[in-house]
């Protein structure tokens, strides 16, 4: 349903605003921080920060609302997020350039994220009057016993900076379609689009109250509203180490939880695969977002008698990505802050130090002396026990490792903590559903890397990489939980 541009983007966005919406209004605050632009480090805004005392005011707003969304039809709730997919469209180039410009991202990168958080909005639109119980067979005509789906009440939603309109759309969406009212925090690394996003959700209708939003400092705010005894369903999406502290939160108040943390996901190259589609895709996937994806390709596995053909051709395209600024529109951007440029670059010198040799990058690009600018790097692994190829890097570094044979690349795929996402690429169709079902990971794709293709496509996770059923006609099972009803007929 895109339609014509509504706002279309005629300057640089700003980052003045609220960042706090509760009740329906957004509301002022004393202190502020700032929007700061990956590419230059100049400040183009700031944010007012909400304070932790927002937490309860948040809370009660939403439990205010909660009761009478709860009992709006589905069918009207689906119809408010059908025309918030329809402004989403609407404004998709304004909204792509708030992500584009906070993240660091080119702006083609934060269209298509837009476009996907559109659709998903979509999709889950068409879902929310079409969740049902079962009827339950019973000992005699006597009884009667069903099962119908009903929301948690109020979710606590916390997200992180990288994808943030996706993030924003595939939690929000089933959240809302399912009944639930929900207070959100956004990362305060990268908010800006999902503030427009709200804007947005109000303007489709969206009563007030059931959707409100913090945004602050994470570890006073996101674990003052984790463990407040308000929320009665947490769903969390960012690293393992605040997943875990999220985790412990939720048991102080049994709060049911989803968490959604990192990967280390493989492409995985047989001898028989198709190099001219595998190249460009496994190139795309540890560049794309400069390699910060939950789901990037950060792993090379191939194949030792295709090994140097496959390292080759990688290395080649690697070298000839096109790195600029959000504006300029290219192949990759900066990593989002100096922190994260300072993580990604000592995780590559901690490699090295380890015996991993540099086959490609591992500093600045020639020419970009300003900004968090790393050029895409290839690391090339022996040593399977290299702590580089089971951390979670979050930056453009692809590691490359040989397989012999397929138990021997079943190993490898499996050797690290996280199971997001795998990637096989053959053309045996017998090898590829003997991987698929071996591989402990929440998702596969073969001969593509990610989803694309399949509409509704869940975002599962395996292991370290978190538990839930994201995305898909599934995430309304999510934010919603199972009544069981057992009646005597009299008389
Ligand atoms: P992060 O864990 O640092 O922060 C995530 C969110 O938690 C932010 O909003 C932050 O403010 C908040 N937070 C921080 N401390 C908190 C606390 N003690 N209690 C509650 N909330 C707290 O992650 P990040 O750096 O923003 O994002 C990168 C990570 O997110 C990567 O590990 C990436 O793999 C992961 N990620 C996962 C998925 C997925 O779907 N599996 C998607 C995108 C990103």
């Amino acid at each position: 349903m895109t339609t014509a541009e509504k706002t279309p983007l005629t300057t640089a966005p700003s980052g003045d605003h609220s960042g706090t919406f509760i009740g329906g209004a957004w509301l002022d605050r004393a202190t502020s921080f700032p929007s700061v632009d990956p590419a230059t480090g100049e400040t183009f805004g700031h944010i007012s920060a909400s304070e932790v005392a927002d937490v309860d005011r948040a809370v009660a707003s939403a439990r205010a609302a909660a009761r009478t969304w709860a009992r709006t039809s589905p069918s009207e709730r689906g119809a408010i997020l059908g025309r918030w997919a329809g402004l989403v469209f609407q404004n998709m180039h304004r909204l792509a350039a708030l992500e584009a410009r906070d993240v660091g991202k080119p702006l083609s990168g934060g269209l298509l994220n837009v476009q996907i958080a559109g659709s998903i909005l979509q999709f889950t639109a068409g879902g929310a009057d079409k969740m049902t119980g079962a009827t339950l067979p019973t000992r005699s005509p006597d009884y009667f016993g069903f099962t119908r789906r009903e929301p948690h009440g109020v979710c606590a939603i916390v997200l992180p900076w990288n994808v943030p309109a996706v993030l924003c759309a595939a939690n929000l969406a089933p959240a809302l379609a399912a009944g639930n009212a929900v207070v959100l925090k956004p990362s305060e690394v990268a908010p800006l689009v999902i503030h427009a996003l709200v804007e947005l959700a109000e303007e489709a209708g969206l009563p007030a109250g059931v959707l409100n939003v913090l945004t602050g400092v994470g570890v006073e705010l996101g674990a003052t509203l984790v463990s407040h005894p308000g929320i009665d369903h947490i769903s969390f999406v960012g690293s393992v180490a605040t997943g875990r502290l999220v985790m412990q939160a939720a048991a102080q108040n049994l709060t049911p939880i989803k968490v959604e943390l990192g990967g280390k996901s493989p492409n995985v190259v047989f001898e028989d695969a198709d190099l001219d589609v595998a190249v460009p895709a496994i190139v795309r996937s540890i560049t794309e977002n400069a390699g910060q994806n939950c789901n990037a390709g950060s792993r090379l596995l191939v194949q030792a008698c295709v090994a140097d053909e496959v390292r080759a051709r990688v290395v080649a395209a690697m070298s000839e990505i096109r790195i600029g600024a959000w504006h300029e529109d290219l192949d990759m951007g900066p990593l989002v802050n100096p922190v994260q440029h300072e993580r990604v670059s000592g995780l590559v010198t901690g490699a090295l130090g380890d015996g991993v040799e540099l086959v490609l990058g591992g500093e600045r690009p020639a020419g970009r002396d300003e900004g968090n600018f790393l050029a895409p790097t290839v690391l090339s692994v022996t040593d399977r026990n290299a702590p580089i190829v089971g951390q979670e890097i979050f930056g453009p570094v692809l590691t490359v490792e040989t397989f012999t044979d397929d138990a021997d690349a079943l190993d490898l795929a499996n050797g690290t903590d996280f199971g997001l996402l795998a990637c096989i690429w053959t053309n045996d169709v017998s090898r590829a559903l003997r991987m698929s079902s071996e591989i402990g990971a929440g998702q596969i794709s073969v001969n593509q890397f990610s989803d694309a293709g399949v509409i509704g496509m869940p975002f599962n996770m395996a292991k370290q990489s978190g538990f839930s059923a994201g995305n898909g006609y599934r995430a309304l099972y999510e934010f919603s939980r199972e009544k069981a009803v057992a009646v005597k007929l009299l008389g």
